[in-house]
């Protein structure tokens, strides 16, 4: 009863807005369902001042709108920073759902992984400063472990709260500059399966690339969705069966794959790794001792790197990148993984 009163008064007490509120900046990105802008808000005397976000979204941002609200007030800390929501009429293009999120930084992990100074640009951002230290792979190694560890307390927020993202990406990974963290965007394909929002099939929305195989088993099969109450009823049984969370696993598996491996970071790359590891039956081990001994210098670093004390990087991988959902590890698991046990990044701040 509490949390709905209090849902309530924040809601009444937040700040709205509208079209006229709303001055358009740069466009940050265009796809199918819809844009987005940088955006300022003209000053009225409740808002916050500063940069914000716009996405004009077409009729699947209201289930993106429903999936914010509730990230921010179940898990603020995962997503980025959401302001509001609205339907907006008067636009040629017919309804548009728009909606406000805080401006939380200028890059995705997409972006950062794309420079060749990474993983050491990370290091600086999460930091605050360029660190004068030697490079080589135990550093390496230290600043992939922060930035997984970050990934997965974003997720495992996610999926304590029963929403599942389904198009977990670089891309879809921003670098918050105020609490120096990466953040979870695009709740655009997100499901959420304890109150029975979760509209499957929806395959066409997922990005090929970093999607888990069962996706494409589900495709052959149109299962329709429940209705609500029945849905709320069942889904706690249904998340045991199915294990839904499993699917971003896969995905931020094949993350944590490409930051460790230099030659696996671009799109033709990973599309010809996902043709391999098919061959293989998606048995990573398998994979590895195919190309292993022909493997490029790139390739040889990211074995050495996962290889690193005892091959605890290598193992805690094998148990994100596994066929069968129900053999993947958990995002909750995963931050108690011995991978997690030496000290990341923080410690060396600290130690300052
Ligand atoms: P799309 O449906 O087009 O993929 P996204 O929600 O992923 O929409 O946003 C597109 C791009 O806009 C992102 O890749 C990112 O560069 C930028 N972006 C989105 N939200 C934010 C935010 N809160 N702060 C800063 N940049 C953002
Ligand atoms: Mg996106």
């Amino acid at each position: 009863f509490d949390m709905f009163v209090l849902a309530f008064v924040e809601r009444l007490f937040r700040p709205t807005y509208k079209k006229d509120d709303i001055v358009l900046g740069k466009k940050l990105g265009e796809g199918s369902f819809g844009a987005v802008y940088r955006v300022s808000l003209a000053k009225k005397p409740s808002s916050k001042g500063g940069d914000f976000v716009l996405k004009k979204a077409t009729e699947y941002g209201a289930v993106e709108i429903w999936m914010n609200e509730r990230v921010r007030r179940a898990c603020a800390n995962s997503c980025a920073d959401f302001v509001y929501g609205f339907l907006e009429n008067s636009s040629k293009k017919g309804a548009e759902y728009w909606l406000l999120w805080r401006f939380e930084g200028e890059a995705t992990l997409a972006d950062l992984m794309q420079s060749r100074e990474f993983p050491y640009n990370v290091e600086a951002l999460i930091l605050g400063e360029v660190q004068d230290l030697p490079k080589g792979l135990d550093r390496e190694n230290r600043i992939i472990q922060t930035i997984m560890r970050q990934l997965l307390f974003a997720l495992d927020g996610l999926h304590s709260t029963g929403i599942v993202h389904r198009d977990i990406k670089p891309q879809n990974i921003i670098f918050s500059e105020g609490s120096r963290t990466f953040k979870i965007i695009d709740l655009g394909a997100a499901a959420d399966l304890r109150v029975g929002i979760n509209y499957i099939p929806k395959e066409f929305l997922l990005d090929p690339r970093y999607a888990a195989p069962e996706q494409y088993i589900m495709s052959t099969q149109t299962p329709s969705a429940p209705s609500a109450p029945v849905a709320a009823a069942l889904s706690p049984v249904l998340w045991q069966l199915n294990l839904p969370d499993r699917f971003d696993i896969y995905s931020v598996g094949l993350i944590f794959l490409q930051m460790a491996f230099p030659g696996l970071r671009s799109d033709s790359s990973l599309i010809q790794f996902n043709r391999q590891l098919k061959r293989c039956d998606y048995d990573l081990v398998s994979w590895r001792q195919t190309v292993e001994p022909r493997a490029s210098p790139e390739l040889r670093k990211g074995f050495e790197l996962l290889d690193l004390d005892g091959g605890i990087g290598w193992e805690l991988l094998a148990s994100m990148v596994r066929f069968k959902a129900r053999q993947r590890i958990s995002a909750k698991t995963a931050l108690a993984h011995p991978y997690f046990d030496r000290e990341g990044l923080l410690a060396l701040s600290f130690i300052q």
